[in-house]
């Protein structure tokens, strides 16, 4: 079987920097062209999950069914820690909002300029967006600090040629793309700049938690994927045992769970710019999150 990429699929790899080489038919008897084998990059096979995007013919919107909410253990106050705002689990999306850009529960507070809750369509009357797909990267750098939004700069324009390959795209601001959703909110764990942009810690992790368990549970996507190990480890720390000694590469390649939501786990865009033969594994992961949450492309 083929991979079946269109014209504009084509061109957004290309924008990504990911090559793709589709050998030319051969004569039947010599070599079957259902043998051809597609390859990108490095030669990683991604025929496994084929999107199902196209824009000439656009996606029908399936009924949305967003996964029902799974209960998980209250987090809890980290000790030593200034608390956190009372009540986040029962917050609505502004008071969420809010608790966050006003949030002093750890010490990320000192030196932040801007938190930074996520971006994705506009939010009405404290409802959050509806969105099929949740991005969940690790934590706000400088650029993304002085913003008060996620993924900008190099890593950010990665991202989004990434979305955009299948058919998503970030915020409401910017001109529409033909055949793209803005069906995506784009978060990361930690809502403060660690400073020097070092490591998050385990303490912050943990404190600024609810902060994502409870857009999760507002967004109700159908798709979440995990970008880079610390949002792999925070998302999967109840599912997966010792998640903490996983190597990212061996959380890829499978559908975890996340309050119920399916999770995909894959590279930082960070990563992808300094590691340029991992983009392919980038697009099979890709590939693996929309065939369990295909995009709903609609044409202009
Ligand atoms: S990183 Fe999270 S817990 Fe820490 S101050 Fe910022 S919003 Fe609050």
């Amino acid at each position: 079987m083929s991979l079946d990429l269109d014209k504009r699929q084509r061109a957004m790899l290309r924008e990504m920097g990911v090559r793709v080489w589709q050998p030319m038919p051969v004569v039947a008897e010599v070599q079957p062209v259902e043998a051809a084998i597609n390859t990108i990059a490095t030669g990683a096979r991604i025929e496994r999950a084929q999107p199902r995007f196209d824009a000439e013919k656009p996606v029908v919107a399936p009924a949305r069914t967003a996964p029902a909410p799974v209960a998980a253990p209250a987090p809890r106050q980290v000790p030593g820690l200034p608390p956190r705002p009372a009540g986040i689990d029962r917050m609505d999306w502004s008071a969420l909002q809010a608790a966050v850009s006003g949030c002093r529960a750890c010490a990320l507070c000192e030196s932040r300029k801007n938190t930074v809750f996520g971006v994705g369509p506009a939010a009405a009357d404290g409802v959050a967006p509806q969105v099929d797909w949740l991005i969940v990267g690790e934590a706000p750098g400088e650029n993304e600090d002085l913003a008060g939004e996620p993924f900008v700069g190099q890593a950010g324009k990665l991202l989004d040629n990434m979305l955009l390959a299948i058919g998503l795209q970030r915020g409401d601001d910017a001109p529409a793309r033909t055949g793209a959703s803005r069906s995506v909110f784009i978060t990361n764990v930690l809502k403060c700049r660690p400073p020097a942009n070092r490591n998050p810690e385990p303490a912050e992790v943990a404190q600024c938690e609810p902060y994502l368990k409870r857009q999760v549970e507002l967004l109700r996507p159908k798709m979440i994927l995990a970008l880079g190990k610390f949002a792999a480890q925070s998302l999967l720390q109840d599912s997966v045992p010792e998640v903490q000694k996983i190597p990212l590469g061996k959380l890829r390649g499978q559908v975890h769970h996340y309050l119920g939501v399916p999770v995909v786990v894959s590279y930082h865009p960070a990563y992808l710019l300094r590691s340029l033969g991992d983009k392919a594994k980038a697009w099979d992961d890709l590939c693996l999150a929309l065939s369990v949450a295909p995009t709903v492309v609609r044409s202009a």
